[in-house]
């Protein structure tokens, strides 16, 4: 990587990108090839421990509806706190404090500058603005942090300044004319601004002391690296 500024930098050979979408569709296609179906549209709505084990399950939307089930697994996101504040029996006191943690990407037009993905140091509660050639082969930088109120993703473009200022520390030639507006996203943290960032919260019977719920929280990057090794734990977890 000839136009990177380092004074010394580790190569991880297995590092790479992968298609998010493609792998989830694989995941339905799994899923569904099981006997399984993956039902969208549908919020879940609150659940209900029944006696004996197992759940009623409130779901909304269009043909709302309840179901039982055997096993329930929460895994919603930004909304993992409200969610598992709408099962009955949820400890209010066991349910850990949400913040959003919003960052935005910047797109370079012209020649990508390098090959690989490439990661500054990490900056306080998080992994730091990073490079990568995206799937169309065009760079991306991001994402930064920014807590914030309220679910906004939009980018401000002023934010390329900035930008700059921090890709020129590792790519002097970067000129701020290139950089464009991306995308935003918003990461549910469990740790405010200046703490320190803890773990995933994969909270089971010990926990909240309620039989077949597992209720996930903080899933943020890794997460989506992480999937696999969740889910096998979740699964794993579930069956013990
Ligand atoms: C800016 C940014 C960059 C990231 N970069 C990386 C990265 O490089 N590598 C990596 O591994 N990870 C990355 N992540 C993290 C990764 O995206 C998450 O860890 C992963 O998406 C978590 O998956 P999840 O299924 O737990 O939650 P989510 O993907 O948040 O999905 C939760 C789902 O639950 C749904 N939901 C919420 N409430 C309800 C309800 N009441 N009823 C029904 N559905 C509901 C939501 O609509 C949503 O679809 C990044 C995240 C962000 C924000």
């Amino acid at each position: 990587e000839p136009q990177l500024n380092a004074v010394a930098a580790i190569l991880s050979p297995e590092s790479g990108l992968f298609d998010s979408h493609g792998y989830m569709l694989a995941l339905e296609g799994e899923i569904e090839a099981a006997g399984g179906s993956v039902v969208t549209s549908a919020p879940f709505e609150g659940a209900e421990p029944l006696q004996g084990g197992g759940f009623t399950v409130r779901v909304g939307g269009e043909g709302a509806m309840s179901i039982t089930s055997r096993l329930l697994v929460t895994a919603a996101g930004l909304s993992a706190q409200v969610v598992a504040s709408s099962i009955e029996g949820y400890p209010a006191d066991l349910i850990p404090a949400g913040h959003f943690g919003k960052g935005v990407y910047f797109r370079l037009s012209g020649p990508a500058p390098f090959n690989r993905l490439i990661y500054p140091p990490p900056i306080p509660g998080a992994l730091g603005t990073h490079y990568r050639k995206d799937l169309g082969g065009q760079g991306v930088f991001g994402p930064d942090l920014a807590y914030v109120d309220v679910e906004d993703y939009s980018v401000d473009p002023a934010k390329a300044e900035q930008f700059a200022g921090y890709i020129r520390r590792f790519w002097p030639d970067v000129q701020v004319e290139r950089l464009s507006p991306d995308y935003a996203g918003i990461r549910p943290k469990l740790h405010g601004k200046g703490q320190a960032q803890p773990d995933f919260q994969l909270r089971g019977i010990e926990s909240h002391g309620i039989e077949g719920l597992m209720a996930l929280f903080g899933i943020e990057s890794p997460g989506l690296t992480s999937s696999m090794a969740i889910g096998e734990a979740v699964a794993d977890r579930l069956a013990g």
